[in-house]
């Protein structure tokens, strides 16, 4: 059951009978396309529907962490552009993103975990993003709390570590692409939610919410974890994803002892400190598809277990809160960006999983492109749907399965 409060941001305002693109959620995505829209194609006739309040979804839940060292030759390019946007956004959004781009340090357990990543290595830095393997020693006295003793379950081999990643305050980005896209006209409506998508002739014509139905030739829908079940449901669209349950929790506040974010594919468990002390920890997901948002006594055993192998000093801290949203994955663990295919004027940007915060600003950027020109940019084109049709899937489940956590 979802806690139901009050959105905090904007007034209620009058949806108006037509706009020229409606963006159905009011998550990272939506509101960084309806950011770009604006500012580089100005197309200002906008209008965001979320069926709550915006940050509602993965955008407010999410850990916060961004980076670039993906695995494929599609993924690194806009993962790169989006972590690069970073600082340009905090500047054109003249809002404080609170970017720290501290690095990230991706643990590996076997000599074959270090030889995969030397091939992701290879591709991050044939793309211009930094990363490099380093050894236990190495990463011991970058994190002087890991342990690199033989005796743990999966000993410490090495890390990849990757410089430019880090953390982004979430609040601040939903907050500052909302504030941003507003201020040039774009209209964010919270507490009205989407029911179907009117179609004539194989265009869209409209779409019906709770307060009424919008006429609109164009609709993108971007509703995080929601996303497959309502194209499903409006447009008869099946996707191939699952949807599961993902979890979170932070600690009491300590002295600072992580300058890094840490993660371990073999442990399925990620780290890092946050302003206020806290460490923040995740990765782990129950296996079984479901919509809710409900926290399991087994993730949070897994997590306490995992933390006090290779952080031991977490040995004995208390979690003060724990929380859950929804990952929408599909069987490459790459994200499906499509439009103007089955119908013309309906865009679909969903499957992110728990990639969707760290890739938001390129995004934006490209689908606004995208709706814009009517015309797919380059750097989407490989997330097309028909590529699971054609068996070209992309591998990056090999990141997480094989040795990176991902988070
Ligand atoms: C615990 C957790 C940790 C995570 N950690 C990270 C991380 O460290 N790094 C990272 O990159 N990613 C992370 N993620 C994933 C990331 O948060 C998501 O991929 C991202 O939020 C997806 O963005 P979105 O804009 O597509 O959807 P969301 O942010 O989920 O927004 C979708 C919105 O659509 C709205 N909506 C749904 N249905 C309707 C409807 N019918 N009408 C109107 N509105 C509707 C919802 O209310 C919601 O507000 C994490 C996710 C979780 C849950």
């Amino acid at each position: 059951m979802f806690f139901k409060s009050k959105p905090m941001w904007g007034k209620k305002t009058q949806l108006k009978s037509s706009y020229d693109v409606v963006i159905i959620g009011g998550g990272l995505h939506s509101l960084a396309t309806a950011y770009f829209l604006a500012k580089d194609h100005g197309i200002t006739d906008v209008a965001v529907i979320e069926k709550n309040y915006i940050g509602f979804g993965g955008a407010g839940r999410n850990t916060a962490i961004v980076r670039a060292n993906q695995r494929t030759q599609y993924n690194v390019p806009l993962y790169k552009e989006a972590l690069d946007l970073w600082p340009v956004l905090t500047k054109d959004l003249d809002y404080n993103l609170m970017f720290n781009n501290c690095g990230n340090l991706n643990l590996m357990h076997s000599e074959a975990a270090m030889n995969a990543a030397r091939m992701t290595i290879a591709t991050a830095q044939f793309h211009g993003v930094e990363s490099h393997l380093i050894d236990a020693k190495q990463a011991k006295e970058m994190v002087p709390a890991l342990n690199i003793s033989e005796d743990i379950t999966f000993p410490i081999h090495g890390a990849m570590f990757h410089p430019p990643g880090g953390v982004i305050r979430h609040d601040a980005v939903v907050w500052g692409l909302a504030r941003g896209a507003a201020k040039r006209g774009v209209e964010i409506h919270q507490e009205t939610e989407a029911l179907s998508i009117g179609t004539k002739n194989g265009k869209v014509t409209s779409v019906t919410t709770s307060r009424g139905t919008i006429n609109c030739k164009q609709v993108l829908i971007s509703a995080g974890g929601y996303s497959a079940a309502l194209i499903h449901s409006m447009l008869g669209i099946k996707l191939p994803i699952s949807v599961l349950t993902i979890q979170a929790m932070v600690t009491q506040p300590l002295k600072p002892l992580l300058n890094h974010v840490v993660s371990s594919g073999a442990y399925h468990a990620y780290a890092n400190q946050t302003l206020k002390g806290e460490i923040a920890t995740g990765a782990h997901m129950d296996p079984w598809p479901n919509y809710t948002t409900l926290n399991t006594a087994h993730y949070i055993k897994h997590q306490a277990e995992a933390l006090s192998e290779f952080l031991p000093c977490l040995r004995g801290i208390r979690f003060m809160r724990i929380w859950g949203g929804l990952a929408d994955m599909t069987p490459d663990m790459a994200p499906i960006m499509d439009g103007n295919n089955q119908v013309e004027g309906f865009f679909m940007d969903c499957g992110w999983g728990y990639f969707g915060f760290k890739s938001c600003s390129a995004v934006g950027k490209y689908m606004s492109e995208f709706i814009a020109k009517n015309e797919c940019p380059d750097m989407l084109k490989p997330f097309a749907l028909k590529r699971y049709e054609e068996h070209r899937l992309m591998g990056e489940t090999a990141v997480v399965v094989n040795y990176t956590p991902d988070n």
